[in-house]
């Protein structure tokens, strides 16, 4: 699996024109790798692959990379030196967008008879498709979040305090087996509701309130995300209208999901959706984003994107209306596109509930 990816990129280092690549990037490393330690880069040349580290993280490296060599550094600047002049590199990419000029500075200063040449999105591209491995890790995860919300359901009442609900849920799906959470889980209740990234704060859960719930796990690397709106005790007709109609943009959204398809069209639609009832500058953001070892990774379903959604892509839809001072209503499923359409892989219910 690692080979293969490691085989693809030197493919595309070479029609770059590149001598070597030198991987910062944490995420795209582990890509390549396998390896999770916290330090460390890759140098990738259409020859092969060498993962550098310190002391800490050797053995770690060895175990978890048998596939590459494994170089041990005192510190990365004087590591990534002796590398590319070992190696004998005219021409050295990096990634323009994980590095910064500090460092490449010091690169420069140190290997001046070295060319760096900004690269982006070279593994980025690579990881916009799952493979069947990374689709089994976020399946796993998808379903592990669905029992987060069924699990957190049972806790959710007047009374209870937003933070309160997010350590519970936190504590649940790790217990149930998540390495982590994908982002600090967001309880946002009553008019918190209408701010689309609230932190869960000390506000008590009341009668009335939407409580928006949205949060994922990791699953061996790998990110899930699931967003659900509840109203606690009485709903009004108000907070079931405005939910009717942010599921039915999402149903829309959801049908149109398919392999060939603009993700900025996708986007519109849904926007149109809103216009038609008065209510689109109320939702702020993007229709959804990709997702797998980041939570927001490619391709982006927005009106500004240029992707079209191809088979292997794992992307949110995620519509949501917020009204400030009023409440807000966000639903997020995450969904794999496959060679026939695409398959939702969050079942957790989205009927209006009222608890
Ligand atoms: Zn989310
Ligand atoms: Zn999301």
């Amino acid at each position: 699996m690692f080979e293969s990816r490691i085989d693809r990129l030197r493919e595309r280092i070479a029609e770059e024109g590149l001598d070597a690549l030198i991987v910062t990037d944490r995420k795209n490393r582990e890509y390549l790798s396998g390896f999770t330690g916290s330090a460390g880069f890759l140098l990738v040349s259409p020859r092969g692959g060498v993962l550098a580290t310190d002391f800490r993280y050797e053995e770690q490296a060895k175990a978890q990379s048998p596939h590459l060599a494994v170089y041990r550094y005192e510190t990365p600047r004087d590591g990534l030196s002796r590398l590319v002049q070992a190696k004998k590199v005219g021409i050295v990419g990096f990634e323009a967008v994980h590095t910064s000029c500090w460092e490449l500075a010091e690169w420069e200063e140190d290997n001046p008879d070295i060319t760096w040449r900004q690269t982006r999105g070279l593994v980025e591209s690579q990881r916009i498709c799952k493979d069947e491995e990374e689709i089994r890790r976020i399946r796993q995860a998808a379903r592990l979040t669905d029992k987060g919300f069924e699990h957190i359901l049972e806790y959710l009442r007047p009374g209870v305090q937003e933070q309160e609900v997010a350590l519970e849920l936190e504590f649940f799906l790790r217990r149930e087996g998540a390495e982590g959470v994908s982002f600090a889980p967001i309880v946002a209740s009553g008019p918190n509701s209408a701010l689309p990234h609230a932190q869960p704060g000390n506000r008590i859960l009341e009668s009335g309130d939407f409580v928006v719930l949205d949060f994922g796990v990791i699953i061996e690397g790998y990110c899930s995300d699931l967003t659900r709106t509840v109203v606690i005790g009485r709903a009004s007709d108000r907070q079931r209208e405005i939910y009717e109609l942010v599921l039915k943009a999402q149903r829309y959204a959801l049908g149109e999901v398919a392999p060939g398809k603009d993700a900025a069209a996708i986007d519109k639609g849904v926007r149109d959706i809103f216009a038609a009832e008065g209510v689109a500058e109320y939702f702020g953001h993007g229709l959804g984003h990709g997702v797998g070892l980041e939570v927001h990774e490619e391709p982006t379903l927005s009106s500004r994107s240029k992707d079209e959604l191809r088979a292997g892509m794992l992307v949110t839809v995620e519509p949501g209306l917020y009204f400030p001072g009023w409440g807000g209503v966000r639903i997020e499923d995450l969904v794999l596109l496959t060679s026939q359409g695409m398959e939702n892989l969050s079942s957790s219910p989205k009927d209006f509930l009222v608890l």
